[in-house]
């Protein structure tokens, strides 16, 4: 392609907003604009790319039998509200309303969607297993949207389900899933780690995220030094919990409704309820020191605030006037400083929701609370992690190895969902003995354009990006120096015309600018091997360049197509 008539508005400085090196170096590359928070256009550079990053994702979702298809972004509330996450999954979930004022949302995730299609669609286990994906538009309404395409509210996501008639099939696509993002990962060229992600409530199921190792990475990571063991040590989202909390479990045999005074501490409600404080889901224990520290919540979170009503170790936390939790004192383990928990909320995490069969929690609505409630089948707690599980330096779970921490940016979750949505919308197979019973699902996301930026995060300096041949938008960047002198556009029209010809992508510039500009636009483009065609032109030579090692040299043309990656 010829820049010259290309869409790339390069810039040489951006706002001091953008804080990621992938947010201000996509900006400055001319690759994305922003529309409005956390909504962005991709230009045609940013879009080969992205291009480049679905199709190896199709490859290998293909190569390991998943199908393609396209599911619906516009979703009908009755779907989401049979799962019951219509009413759990929060302010992240975009919703409106049609001409007739019937409510639908856009779709955050599929699997309300994507089990509709397959209990009218397949009901023999004869079809099973089954395995579909999409790559399609998602929507959220993140609370933070500032980091480019690593966190958007309307982003691209590969995501894979998974249809069983037993947990043999289950686990060997799991395993057949996971060896396709590590592929998948690799040949993108990231540094990254599969780990360990606790899903606690979620029955025991098994998942791991993939962790592209970066230090502006949102999530810490444990690492052995000895072994492959890693995971994450991070943690649910106060949002996610307490969105989660039954929302109409009282419909469900064994559930009660009991009402409780609002200005109850701990052990009121408690002994009331005749629980434990640790079944109480509204609850966040650290351990500071070695000792508990409990604090029951009463959680604004619209406002993102966590107020205390009870804290059973006061002297570790720091009150504000409104009972307002400002910190937690001391170093609640796995977490590396003082715990601010009214911002961020990202501390969270609910220890005692781990292996617990049945919790108390709040009613989702004033003065109740519903005991005997069953963490996954009547709530859902979207992710999981016992805040005591590592500190730096602790011995290795799993081979007595010492751990570090590291920072991780989430690039992909491969989860085990059992029979979650399946039996909560009634969605059944014929087995073998003709009996009706409900499928065993697993679900597999891959954020396509925080991908794009991971690997930016992770392959850049400070000219610009340095493009893995893998994602780059071309291979070859070809730079006239000086089109008007003859013999260099005549070697240069040469060159992209024989490179084009041989299948090499090939972005050639053509602009009558100062060669210093070419040389600085090329470095933050980040193309994998730039070639120059400047004096040594009448003697048919050219110049070469690496952009990741720097090497270079020159050569004559006719050897070129010899030296390219
Ligand atoms: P995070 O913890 O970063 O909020 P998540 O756990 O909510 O991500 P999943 O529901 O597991 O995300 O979605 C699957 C994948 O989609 C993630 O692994 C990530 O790569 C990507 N993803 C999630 N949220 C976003 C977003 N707001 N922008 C871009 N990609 C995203
Ligand atoms: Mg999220
Ligand atoms: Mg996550
Ligand atoms: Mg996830």
């Amino acid at each position: 392609m010829r820049q010259k008539n290309m869409l790339i508005p390069t810039l040489r400085h951006v706002g001091a907003e953008a804080e990621m090196a992938s947010h201000r170096l996509m900006l400055r590359a001319g690759m994305i604009r922003q529309l409005a928070a956390g909504v962005y256009t991709y230009l045609p550079l940013a879009y080969r790319t992205l291009r480049k990053v679905e199709q190896v994702v199709r490859e290998e979702m293909d190569r390991i039998g998943a199908q393609e298809l396209l599911l619906p972004a516009m979703n009908p509330a009755e779907l989401w509200k049979e799962s019951g996450r219509w009413e759990t999954y929060g302010p992240e979930l975009v919703k409106l309303q049609d001409r007739h004022e019937r409510e639908f949302l856009l779709g955050p995730t599929h699997e309300e969607v994507i089990t509709d299609l397959v209990r009218n669609e397949v009901n023999s286990y004869k079809k099973l297993p089954m395995a579909l994906y999409q790559i399609q538009t998602k929507f959220r309404d993140e609370r933070r949207p500032r980091s480019g395409l690593l966190r958007g509210r309307e982003f691209l996501m590969k995501d894979a389900y998974s249809f069983h008639a037993d947990q043999e099939t289950l686990d060997e696509t799991y395993q057949d899933m996971y060896e396709a993002y590590r592929r998948i990962f690799t040949r993108l060229g990231l540094d990254f780690r599969a780990v360990e992600a606790d899903s606690g409530a979620i029955g025991g199921s098994e998942n791991h995220e993939f962790m592209v190792l970066s230090e502006s990475g949102e999530d810490t990571l444990a690492l052995c030094g000895s072994c492959d063991y890693a995971a994450n040590i991070e943690t649910a989202e106060v949002g996610a919990l307490t969105e989660a909390a039954a929302p109409t479990a009282t419909d469900v045999p064994g559930v009660e409704k009991v009402s409780t005074p609002r200005a109850s501490t701990i052990d009121e409600v408690t002994r009331m309820l005749g629980k434990k404080p640790e079944e109480l889901v509204k609850s966040l224990l650290f351990t500071v020191d070695g000792e508990p520290v409990l604090v029951l919540v009463r959680g604004d979170h619209e406002a993102n605030e966590v107020k205390v009503k009870h804290v059973l170790d006061a002297e570790q936390c720091e009150l504000a006037d409104d009972d307002t939790v400002r910190r937690v004192t001391g170093s609640p383990a796995g977490f590396a400083g003082p715990v601010g928990l009214k911002q961020p909320v990202k501390v969270v995490a609910d220890h005692a929701v781990k292996g617990m069969r049945e919790a108390v929690v709040g009613a989702n609505e004033a003065d109740a609370h519903l005991v005997h409630v069953r963490p996954a089948r009547d709530f859902q707690v979207d992710l999981y992690a016992d805040v005591r599980t590592a500190q730096e330096g602790d011995a290795c779970p799993r081979c007595g190895g010492t751990l570090r921490f590291s920072r991780g940016i989430e690039v992909g979750h491969v989860f085990k969902l059992g029979t979650r949505y399946s039996e909560a919308m009634n969605a059944t197979f014929l087995d073998r003995e003709g009996k009706e019973r409900p499928y065993i699902m697993g679900c597999y996301g891959i954020g396509i354009s925080r991908v794009v930026a991971a690997i930016v995060e992770q392959c850049h300096d400070e000219n610009g990006i340095i493009w893995p041949s893998g994602a780059a938008p071309y291979q070859v960047h070809l730079i006239a120096v000086n089109p008007k002198d003859p013999d260099q556009s005549r070697l240069a029209e040469e060159l992209y015309a024989q490179l084009t010809a041989d299948g090499i992508e090939v972005l050639f510039d053509d602009r009558q600018e100062r060669a210093g500009v070419k040389f600085k636009d090329a470095d933050l483009l980040g193309i994998p091997l730039r070639i120059t065609v400047g004096k040594m032109a009448s003697d048919g030579r050219v110049e070469y360049k690496f952009r990741r090692s720097g090497k270079s040299g020159d050569l004559s043309a006719e050897e070129l197509p010899l030296k390219l990656p």
